[in-house]
């Protein structure tokens, strides 16, 4: 269900309801426009007033583009790390490698944020800039003998910006009002930027999720292949549901994907020791549809990418 481009998956669904939200926006794009025009052959509305209402609006638009965005990075800002060559320089060099991989023209700014706890990390645009924020019990993981799944995360948040989903978003806002969709949409994003992660890092795929579903020092008691089968054998019409109102897939629907639904392959996870550089898939595993960084091929650049939150 996945088509190749530039080396890593892009998730089939992500087109397909890309297209499908895509239709719904030109349709009520050009229904707001008919409509005013209508109006302007009825001469209910004179058309210098329906011109100034639709000039109105777009400022109106840009103005809380600018100021609830810029706002947003002035919080991160205020209340983040900036890890710089000279501040954190093995996380800014990670993310370095990880962006010039993915043929990104700007490499993001990365800000290291406290959240008491909370596993979570995502990225912000705003105009031309891209931000990367991860939070500190997340980044905690690389110090603590865990590089790759730190550079899944990393790799994963860099996809929304590889991929655009930011401005595609914005052009697609008139369909979030169809039930369901976007979210759909928004949950193919999200397997997608997995498959990116894996892509730059094969290994910190399974240990980057199990990390964010089960917390920085349980993952690594984790039994994998059970917690695969929790996809399967856990199943609920309220699980089913809920599902569909969520911007991202359970993590197990995400470990499945990155096995490429293999089980089998999952009984042969080891989780990596602590403080140690140990490698957390044994390289006689090969993880179908996984591509190990030093044997791709660099992506190419035919695809300008921004990004979008989480
Ligand atoms: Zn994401």
């Amino acid at each position: 269900m996945e088509s190749q481009s530039n080396n890593y998956l892009v998730s089939q669904k992500e087109r397909i309801y890309f297209v499908v939200r895509l239709f719904f926006s030109l349709v009520i794009y050009l229904g707001l426009g008919f409509s005013l025009f209508n109006d302007v052959s009825s001469e209910i509305i004179p058309l210098n007033q329906v011109i100034a209402t639709i000039i109105g609006l777009i400022i109106l638009i840009f103005i809380t583009y600018i100021i609830r965005n810029g706002a947003f990075i002035g919080l991160i800002k205020s209340f983040s790390v900036k890890i710089t060559e000279r501040q954190l320089p093995e996380i800014y060099q990670m993310t370095e490698k990880i962006s010039n991989g993915l043929k990104i023209k700007k490499m993001p700014s990365v800000y290291l944020l406290q959240e008491g706890g909370l596993l979570n990390a995502f990225a912000k645009k705003y105009f031309n800039a891209n931000y990367i924020v991860i939070y500190s019990d997340l980044l905690e993981a690389y110090y603590e003998g865990d590089k790759d799944a730190v550079e899944f995360v990393i790799a994963h948040e860099m996809g929304h910006i590889k991929r655009n989903h930011l401005w595609k978003d914005l052009l697609l806002a008139p369909s979030l009002f169809i039930p369901f969709l976007p979210m759909a949409y928004y949950r193919a994003c999200e397997l997608t930027c997995d498959n990116i992660g894996k892509y730059s890092n094969a290994k910190g795929a399974v240990n980057g999720l199990l990390v964010l579903a089960s917390g920085k020092v349980l993952y690594r008691y984790l039994n994998v292949s059970e917690y695969l089968k929790q996809e399967y054998e856990d199943a609920s019409f309220w699980r089913w549901l809920v599902e569909k109102t969520l911007t991202h897939p359970n993590l197990y629907k995400r470990l499945n994907n990155v096995f490429d639904g293999n089980i089998e392959a999952s009984r042969k996870y080891v989780a990596p020791v602590k403080n140690s550089s140990k490698q957390t898939v044994p390289s006689s595993i090969k993880l179908s549809g996984m591509v190990e960084t030093e044997k791709s091929e660099p992506a190419a650049e035919s695809d300008h990418s921004r990004y979008w939150p989480e």
